[in-house]
């Protein structure tokens, strides 16, 4: 991987595995799929060769066809041998989704940091099955279309419950600046943020490989979202620091083992590319609200694209997430309408 040219983007393996297959892409580390029922209709997970187990790093969706193609895996490709431990990059229900279960039913010990546990763990207990009055009330702050709020209100919302397993009580905390010994190396772990809150990546000691999760991925950018739990976060702040913070320690030759898409190499340029995107993003933004506007009104600049309808809700975050930044930032002011919308408009 060290021939890599410097400032540009490789995928040696540009061949994803089928599901219940892996491919071994560094000696005693595997790379194996699930399927997603969404646009981005897939997710990485990884096993790491621990000699008489495996360490997996994610697990996808809890369903029957995530657990009957981690079985055909467990019989193939792993060879029998039992999964000892689950590390889990962050609490998203695509990587934390099965951790429950190899808990229950393989006896896996889960490794993850202690703010992924606890909103893994709180939002998994959380069943609604209409939204909350404070999800309608930050929806209503984001300037939701009426007809869609309309809807909206009336239908079972995105529910951790659906998607993730039980998750028994216990884990085990990793934070910045471990060490994490599993597949023959030792692994530095560091911490990042934006996408989801201490978000673990693991780099081998080595500095040959990188468990990125969906802190660093290629070819996609990852969701930046403010929710009805933290309604004033600033997620972009948090996004920026961690990809300058973690840019110290990127080389173009290593090879980063991503949450979505294939692996790459070429980090250097890809944190490059992942922080100019949102200054870039943040300052059509700035332009746009000249006039003022809500959050919902703010998708073309952003995204510079027409969103559909079953994007509307990821966009919709993400758009008040930089309304929100340059707000903290003293770029914006905000104002509320009668209708509880937040109206944004640039300071100069
Ligand atoms: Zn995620």
């Amino acid at each position: 991987m060290t021939d890599a040219a410097p400032g540009k983007l490789n995928d040696p393996f540009p061949d994803p595995p089928q599901h219940g297959a892996a491919h071994e892409v560094a000696e005693g580390i595997l790379w194996l799929r699930l399927p997603l029922p969404m646009a981005l209709d897939h997710v990485n997970v990884y096993a790491l060769d621990d000699g008489d187990g495996w360490t997996i790093v994610d697990t996808g969706f809890a369903s029957r066809t995530s657990r009957a193609i981690w079985q055909t895996a467990l019989d193939g490709p792993l060879g029998g041998k039992p999964v000892r431990r689950v590390l889990v990059t962050h609490h998203h229900p695509d990587h934390i989704g099965l951790a429950g279960w190899f808990q229950a039913d393989h006896g896996a010990e889960l490794v993850t940091t202690r703010t992924a546990w606890l909103f893994a763990r709180m939002l998994r207990l959380d069943e609604q099955h209409r939204p909350t009055p404070e999800t309608i009330a930050y929806w209503q702050a984001c300037g939701m279309d009426a007809d869609v709020l309309a809807r909206r209100a009336e239908e079972r919302p995105f529910n951790f419950a659906d998607m993730l397993a039980p998750l028994p009580l216990g884990f085990t905390r990793i934070r910045e600046g471990d060490v994490f010994r599993a597949g023959g190396r030792d692994w530095h772990v560091r911490i990042g943020n934006g996408h989801a809150p201490e978000h673990a990546t693991l780099w081998s000691d080595d500095g040959d490989l990188v468990i990125g999760g969906d802190q660093l991925l290629p070819s996609i950018s990852p969701n930046l979202g403010v929710y009805a739990t933290e309604p004033t976060a600033d997620p972009v702040a948090e996004w920026l620091e961690a990809c300058e913070r973690l840019s110290a320690f990127a080389t173009p030759g290593q090879l980063v083992l991503p949450g979505h898409k294939l692996p790459f190499t070429g980090l250097p340029l890809r944190l490059q590319q992942l922080i100019d995107n949102h200054h870039g993003a943040l300052r059509r933004l700035e332009h746009h609200l000249e006039a003022p506007a809500p959050a919902a009104g703010c998708f073309q600049p952003l995204f510079l694209r027409e969103i559909r309808d079953g994007e509307y809700g990821l966009a919709l975050v993400e758009a008040m997430a930089h309304c929100l930044h340059l707000w903290h930032a003293g770029r914006a002011t905000r104002e509320v309408t009668e209708d509880g919308a937040w109206m944004w408009q640039t300071t100069r």
